[in-house]
């Protein structure tokens, strides 16, 4: 217990201010205000506190070789390899090793001096390709009026034409698969399928991947054919913040937004091992003191503060109002609150007034 740490706001400048505020310039005043008044500390406060959590992972690596490590540092045992202190609580940091001796360089085992079969082709070097297309006449619509593209059985192995530009389009011309004369279309012949383009109708067309060749670069070495392999040590440092919600007694909330920006705000950045501020009030501080175990990997931490000295003060001579007191910058500030006394009739007020209108409503009906 510390209780011999003053409290920043003083019953006399307490009393001091509630006097200002009801104008009573007089000593004699004072006196009989502090024999009137009933002040209770309620202090604000806002706390954060940022953690910085330590992970130590090792892990295998893979590049192309030759792939440089000189300029990452080496590590023999990661456990107790020293990356240096923590300058930044709140920046995430990652620091990679390599670990002494584990950088080797072998041969790719995915592929064959940095080529691999094509695995769009299966290493053939074609792939499938539509062996017809439609005709670029008539669309395939009605290219026959006799067999309307059926044909007949004998005729129908005809092969397909291909395509090409027709002299006269409007005029029809015997049909390839049903041997009408002047019936068919004469871009396709009847069939209103032409060969494909692009292969002639093979069925067939070079790989676009490996453009016809059956292989492609490894995408593991790069078409290097080598890797270099090495155990990669990793050491992260994340900031993690949590919020200490401040204990009852709670002023009320107007009085919390009314002093978010207002008043004289103590402010303390504490580091790792520093001890809370005296003048920190008890049940604050037992709060604080209770979230700052250590966490799983906590290597440091630190905890910003700010705390606002403030009092309610009730008086027998002002029994509608509730003055709260803080900390101001040149002189402690009052904030006057209708007490809940107050609240509480006028709310009853409304409501007779609501019930009242209701039964106005329901009688006009
Ligand atoms: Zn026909
Ligand atoms: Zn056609
Ligand atoms: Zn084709
Ligand atoms: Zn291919
Ligand atoms: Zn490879």
């Amino acid at each position: 217990m510390t209780g011999a740490a003053p409290d920043p706001l003083s019953d006399d400048e307490i009393l001091a201010a509630v006097a200002a505020y009801l104008r009573l310039p007089d000593p004699s005043d004072r006196l009989r205000l502090a024999g009137a008044a009933r002040i209770a500390r309620q202090p604000l406060l806002a706390c954060t506190v940022t953690r910085c959590v330590e992970s130590r992972t090792e892990s295998e690596q893979t590049r192309p070789a030759p792939h440089d490590l000189s300029d990452v540092p080496v590590y023999g045992d990661l456990g107790t390899y020293d990356p240096g202190p923590v300058k930044d609580v709140h920046r995430h940091t990652t620091v990679h090793l390599v670990h002494d001796g584990s950088a080797r360089e072998t041969g790719c085992t995915k592929c064959s001096h940095g080529r691999r079969q094509c695995a769009n082709c299966g290493g053939r070097g074609r792939q499938p390709c539509p062996a017809l297309q439609p005709c670029a006449l008539c669309r395939g619509a009605r290219p026959c009026t006799a067999c309307e593209g059926k044909g007949t059985g004998r005729r129908a192995a005809v092969r397909p034409r291909a395509a090409r530009k027709v002299k006269q389009p409007d005029v029809r011309t015997g049909c390839d698969l049903c041997g009408e004369q002047g019936t068919a279309c004469p871009g396709c012949g009847g069939r209103g399928r032409t060969l494909h383009e692009e292969c002639g109708g093979s069925g067939e067309a070079e790989c676009r991947t490996c453009r016809g060749n059956g292989t492609e670069e490894c995408g593991v070495c790069e078409g290097r054919g080598r890797l270099t392999v090495w155990t990669r040590g990793t050491i992260e440092r994340t900031p993690v913040t949590e919020t200490v919600g401040p204990p009852p007694p709670h002023p009320p909330w107007l009085v919390r937004r009314r002093l978010r920006n207002r008043g004289a705000w103590r402010t303390h950045v504490l580091g790792d091992g520093d001890a809370l501020p005296e003048e920190l009030a008890e049940h604050h501080r037992r709060a604080v003191r209770e979230r700052l175990v250590r966490r799983k990997g906590e290597i440091t931490r630190e905890v910003s503060l700010r705390h606002l000295p403030l009092a309610r003060v009730e008086l027998h001579e002002l029994p509608g109002k509730v003055l709260h007191v803080y900390a101001g910058h040149t002189e402690p500030g009052v904030v006057a609150l209708p007490s809940r006394r107050v609240v509480t009739r006028l709310s009853a007020a409304a409501a007779g007034c609501a019930a009242v209108v209701v039964l106005l409503l329901a009688t006009l009906r």
